[in-house]
């Protein structure tokens, strides 16, 4: 294109010990981007959103113009610079929030969501075709905008780079379990944004209330795999037995 990128390669000796251990959960969301189980939360950029109108302009010119015309071109160099533009802002801020949370704790746990196929299952298939396609396709569009995926990949090896982790976590009941006295019920989710107990009366923001049992779930997680996970044996110490 009109531009160059430069990758440059590190290569380190040691990682540095952890200073100060600590562990969030993270709920993912569209309204906010991501809520911490310690109540910060990031507003979303949407450069896509954002940029729409402008572009969907530049299109409408470019389909008026003569094909293979000097104006044309130039109206497609735009677009192709608009896309840019849009690709770039959205690793800016995805870089910055996964550093932030990267550098402020040590183990990280998020939603198991399965970005892919979310972003892929809407309308479904031809024998089962998707339910409320719409209002779907819109979340899936802001998934998507917003690069969870990415983010997720961000964080993961910024937090591995300082001998943290991202652990992903089954986010079943995440939204509804209620973090006071853990009555489960769809009816605790009362709109989208506020989360109130049926059972016991506690009520906060529900992101807040995700990523409280993201966090949870994760350390459940944890606590099972020290005590009961059983460890397939390294392939020297395989070699080890058959030898001898
Ligand atoms: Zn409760």
């Amino acid at each position: 294109g009109e531009k160059w990128d430069v990758s440059i390669q590190t290569e380190y000796d040691n990682i540095p010990p952890e200073t100060t251990p600590s562990e969030v959960g993270i709920d993912m969301g569209v309204k906010r981007f991501a809520t911490l189980s310690n109540g910060e939360f990031f507003e979303p950029i949407s450069p896509f959103k954002r940029e729409q109108e402008k572009l969907a302009k530049l299109q409408r010119k470019l389909a008026r113009q003569k094909k293979e015309s000097r104006n044309s071109r130039k109206t497609k160099r735009k677009i192709t610079r608009l896309y840019r533009h849009i690709a770039d802002s959205r690793r800016d801020f995805l870089h910055k929030t996964s550093t932030q949370i990267a550098q402020n704790h040590s183990t990280v746990f998020v939603e198991d969501l399965k970005v892919s196929n979310m972003s892929a299952s809407a309308a479904g298939t031809k024998e089962n075709p998707g339910k409320k396609v719409k209002q779907k396709r819109g979340l899936n569009r802001s998934i998507l905008d917003q690069g969870w995926y990415g983010f997720f990949q961000m964080l993961s090896y910024k937090l591995e780079r300082k001998g943290g982790k991202l652990i992903k976590v089954d986010s079943r009941n995440t939204s509804r379990t209620c973090p006071q006295c853990g009555c489960v019920s769809a009816e605790n989710r009362k709109t989208q944004a506020s989360f109130a107990c049926i059972h016991c009366g506690y009520h906060a923001n529900a992101d807040l209330v995700g990523a409280i049992n993201v966090l949870r779930a994760g350390r459940a997680r944890l606590a099972c795999g020290k005590s009961g996970a059983v460890r397939p044996l390294s392939a020297g110490t395989q070699r080890d037995l058959l030898q001898h």
